[in-house]
């Protein structure tokens, strides 16, 4: 039985106060019996995840694939475990497209979150242009098979693969629930074709793309959907908890 998953994604977004005031007013608010999630920035995390109280989990959106090491500037999967995140988001559109993040990288984070017990969230999706070309599960299926090949199945059944359609992030288009279901359903059969069904049957594949409260019903009842990536639609408590409600 997968059991839902709604995490939110703060991008570059607050500071620790409004981190502090966010988290004050949305755990009075949270009431589910499904899994909440906020990934925020660095400096943020610590205050979230006291004021959260194991209420609501705490991501990160990034992380190295060195434990430790001259790479100025980054943080490693040791240094998050330390303050108790429970997941972290890898490979989202924005740290492929602005930070020149490769599927090799990304393979390389994936099994050093897993050894310090945190959950990846790898994030996969197309371009406009490469929906346009007809292309869209070529690339989706690609990374997925690029991203995961340095786990084994064990790994694959607990991590979190987020299908986010590059149009449709941040720009209030949203995948249509069918146009979502199928490409939720080709990474799943990808999953079953390279680690089995097991692994595909227990493996969680979220939505993220201007998901919000008006379309979360229909999102979440689409066979293959087990979750949302939500961004803008997190960085306000009521709207986020709203969207708990499908
Ligand atoms: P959005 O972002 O909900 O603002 O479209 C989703 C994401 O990038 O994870």
């Amino acid at each position: 039985m997968r059991t839902p998953l709604i995490a939110g994604n703060f991008k570059m977004n607050m500071d620790i106060a409004s981190a502090r005031n966010y988290a004050r007013k949305f755990k009075e608010l949270v009431d589910t019996k499904y899994d909440v999630l906020v990934c925020a920035p660095y400096l943020q995390l610590e205050t979230l995840i006291s004021e959260f109280y194991g209420k609501v989990m705490v991501g990160a959106q990034n992380v190295h694939f060195e434990d430790s090491g001259a790479f100025t500037g980054e943080i490693s999967a040791p240094m998050l475990k330390e303050i108790g995140v429970s997941h972290c988001i890898v490979g989202h559109s924005e740290r492929r497209q602005y930070f020149g993040e490769t599927d090799e990288a990304i393979a390389k984070k994936l099994p050093k979150l897993f050894e310090n017990g945190i959950v990846p969230i790898l994030c996969v999706g197309e371009s406009l242009e490469e929906r346009n070309a007809g292309k869209e599960k070529d690339i989706v299926s690609h990374q997925v098979k690029a991203d995961l090949v340095n786990l084994d199945e064990e790994q694959v059944k607990k991590m979190v693969i987020a299908y986010e359609p590059i149009w449709a992030i941040g720009t209030g288009l949203t995948a249509t629930k069918e146009q979502a279901q199928e490409m939720c359903k080709l990474i799943r059969d990808t999953v079953s074709s390279l680690y089995g069904k097991a692994a595909s049957e227990d493996i969680l594949i979220q939505y993220g793309g201007s998901a919000k409260p008006e379309n979360i019903k229909e999102i979440m009842s689409m066979e293959d959907i087990d979750g949302a990536l939500v961004g803008g639609a997190s960085l306000d408590p009521d709207k986020f908890n709203k969207m708990l409600d499908f």
